[in-house]
């Protein structure tokens, strides 16, 4: 089952995503999380894309698709792929039809994650993860047990992501509103989105995103 996370930053698409690969031996292919890997490595496609990310804007549809691609081909998709993060205007939408296409593959759901807007920027502007395990963790609302230790790995470092802040915020939200937002008429046409709210626990989250996948 090959299914699309979306929903504004901040909505909760990565942390669900984690649940759902953990719960499902699903595979979360976020084309953020490959940029920012490209962008720590220096390859040429993380050098072209670091400006434009610290700014909140979108790396070019070229790079992201090149990225997507070469991992799907690498075939570990494991019980289906959670595409976070992508596609994220309409000509993504259509070079992921042919991605799936070129591979016998189908996308089976589009799982939108509602927020109410007033939450994003304190949920996005206080987030910060675990360097070592990548376990994440928020200055008001999930704190670790023991201040400075993750609770998953013992680390004492963690990171914070430079383009989580307050001015880059208001560009990723116009963005998605712009772009990213008007693909769901698209999918909803193909009667593929299912709505979730996004606003509920963590865990009621996931049980609405596992029963719009089963259901
Ligand atoms: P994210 O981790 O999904 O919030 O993405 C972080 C940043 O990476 C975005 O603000 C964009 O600059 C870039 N990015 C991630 N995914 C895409 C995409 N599908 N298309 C273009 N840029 C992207």
């Amino acid at each position: 089952m090959n299914i699309i996370l979306l929903g504004p930053p901040g909505a909760g698409k990565g942390t669900q995503a984690s649940r759902l690969v953990a719960d499902r031996g699903m595979v979360q292919l976020s084309t953020g999380d490959m940029l920012r890997a490209a962008v720590k490595a220096g390859t040429p496609a993380g050098l072209k894309a670091k400006a434009v990310m610290a700014a909140g804007e979108l790396v070019s549809d070229g790079i992201v698709s090149a990225l997507i691609g070469e991992r799907l081909d690498e075939g570990q998709t494991g019980t289906g792929v959670i595409f976070d993060g992508f596609p994220r205007n309409g000509e993504q939408v259509e070079i992921l039809d042919q991605l799936l296409a070129e591979r016998g593959q189908r996308l089976d759901r589009v799982v939108e994650l509602t927020v109410d807007e007033g939450v994003l920027t304190e949920r996005i502007v206080g987030r910060f993860t675990c360097a070592q395990c990548g376990e994440g963790y928020h200055d008001r609302f999930k704190q670790p047990a023991v201040p400075g230790t993750c609770d998953v790995c013992g680390s004492v470092e963690f990171k914070r992501r430079p383009d989580d802040t307050a001015e880059t915020i208001a560009t990723r939200m116009a963005i998605y509103r712009g772009e990213t937002a008007p693909i769901l008429p698209l999918y909803e046409a193909r009667g593929l989105v299912h709505r979730v709210d996004g606003m509920a626990e963590i865990e009621q989250v996931t049980a609405a995103i596992e029963a719009a996948l089963d259901g």
